[in-house]
């Protein structure tokens, strides 16, 4: 099958080339390209800044102090003339072709541009004939009033096209080293992250085969180490399953062969023997379609429930006499003795129903598992507070320690060869689980083999009720 989409090394490969353009393109932007305008904007406000303190002094020394200043080290020349031209104050270290051509009626007339202007004049000159290479800023700024003054600045700056130049060759060698170094890395990561994603991929692809013997190697990232885990336990937990699965066919085959052989085998004989056709066989015959139903129903009733499509009632239930009346039906049946150690009656909150089958199903293990000892002890007893506790007690073949652990499984018999004349189907402890699990309440066993075994399980008390009878 094709499927959509890049392979994970080509995206990270193509993610982080297309990182790296940005910031190339980025960088090219901004250092050459916006440079310039930069560059001007901030010697324009420089130079302003100059011109409006200037225009703040009142004391002429003082004045002339500043403007020695910023003529050193600034490198800006400074002309202050009236409105009408006179000169004011002029300070200038290199031939200023601009001042020395600036005659008084010249300086009135630019004064009364400027103020036209706002108050302000920028031109950027450039000098190709001066040394070669300088560019000049002159920046008019006239005051307004009867005491207008027009100040005129003169900076020499290096153009900044050259640095741009020396910028360019620079970043040409960051853009070269940094494709470089980002392939490299891009390619060092894709292979990185997508190694262990390939493996597991190739690994599932088995997996997806029904082959559950696969192992996923945990590697890479820690997402990836995860996934192998999960990856793992599910291969696991599916093995388990289709090893049930298995058991469960040739399970049931037999446990549906064995009643129906009986069955047809006796109808058979009544219908060919006239002597035969007794009630007794007619009493087998029922007993063995009893089985069968029984059997089917619990089958039913485990997939029911464990697709959730049981719902649950919610009545108040007496679980002593609930006990009581199941130990009673027993007694009738088998030939065991049973003890029930029991005090004041107890309400849970649950589906009788559903209770009157976990009870039923630990009783009739415990029936069905005894030895010759046929006896089974029932205790009810209060825990934590507010739990009742119904333990089942046996004294039967008892569980290994290494198989109590999967009992609770459907479809799980310890023992595959045991009498299956009175051994069910597989399903009963798993349908225990499900019923106690959806009553909120808890569940277990103890087991000693060749000694016997306790199941118990633990409900939480109806206290209301409780309250009520103590009424
Ligand atoms: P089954 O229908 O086979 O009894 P269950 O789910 O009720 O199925 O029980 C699962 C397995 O647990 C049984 O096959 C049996 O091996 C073991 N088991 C259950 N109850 C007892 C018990 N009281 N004593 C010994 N083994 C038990």
């Amino acid at each position: 099958m094709k499927f959509k989409g890049l392979k994970i090394q080509h995206q990270i490969l193509i993610g982080f080339l297309a990182f790296t353009v940005l910031i190339v393109v980025v960088l090219w932007f901004f250092q050459v390209g916006l440079l310039n305008t930069f560059y001007k904007a901030i010697k324009h406000s420089e130079i302003k800044q100059m011109a409006i303190t200037a225009s703040q002094f009142t004391d002429e020394e003082e004045l002339l102090v500043f403007l020695e200043d910023i003529n050193k080290n600034n490198n800006i020349d400074i002309k202050i003339t009236e409105a009408d031209g006179q000169n004011i104050a002029s300070v200038t270290s290199f031939s200023n072709i601009t001042f020395r051509g600036l005659s008084a009626s010249l300086c009135a007339g630019i004064y009364a541009q400027t103020l036209a202007n706002g108050g302000e004049y920028l031109e950027w000159v450039t000098l190709d004939n001066i040394g070669g290479g300088y560019e000049e800023l002159v920046y008019l700024y006239a005051t307004p009033g009867d005491d207008g003054k027009l100040y005129i600045l003169n900076s020499r700056v290096t153009p900044v096209d050259a640095t741009v130049d020396t910028l360019q060759v620079q970043l040409w060698c960051v853009t070269a080293i940094m494709i470089v170094v980002s392939t490299a890395l891009a390619l060092f990561l894709a292979r990185k992250i997508s190694r262990p994603i390939m493996d597991i991929n190739e690994a599932a692809k088995q997996f997806a085969t029904a082959d559950y013997s696969i192992k996923f190697i945990p590697q890479g990232a820690r997402e990836t180490h995860e996934l192998a885990y999960t990856l793992n336990y599910a291969a696991a937990e599916l093995s388990q399953v289709e090893n049930l699965r298995r058991e469960l066919i040739a399970n049931v085959s037999h446990d549906l062969r064995t009643p129906l052989t009986m069955i047809t085998g006796f109808a058979e004989v009544m219908k060919d023997i006239p002597d035969e056709n007794t009630a007794e066989n007619l009493q087998i015959i029922i007993d063995e379609s009893d089985r069968l139903r029984k059997l089917v129903n619990d089958l039913l009733d485990v997939s029911r429930l464990e697709s959730g499509s049981v719902e649950f009632k919610q009545e108040r239930v007496n679980i002593t006499r609930l006990v009581d009346d199941i130990l009673m039906r027993f007694e009738k049946l088998v030939d065991f003795e049973f003890e029930f150690y029991r005090g004041n009656d107890i309400n849970v909150v649950g589906d009788e129903l559903r209770l009157t089958q976990v009870i039923y199903n630990l009783i009739s293990n415990a029936v069905n598992y005894s030895l010759d000892d046929k006896t089974i002890i029932v205790r009810q007893s209060v825990v934590d507070g507010d739990f009742v506790l119904i333990e089942v007690e046996d004294r039967g073949e008892g569980i290994e320690q290494d198989k109590l652990k999967y009992i609770w499984d459907r479809y799980y018999k310890v023992d595959k060869n045991h009498q299956r004349a009175i051994v069910g189907s597989g399903v009963g402890l798993s349908i225990v689980k499900k019923i106690i699990d959806s009553h909120g309440g808890s569940y277990g066993v103890k087991s000693k083999f060749g000694v016997g075994s306790t199941f118990w399980f633990k409900l939480k008390i109806d206290q209301k009720l409780l309250e009520d009878t103590n009424i």
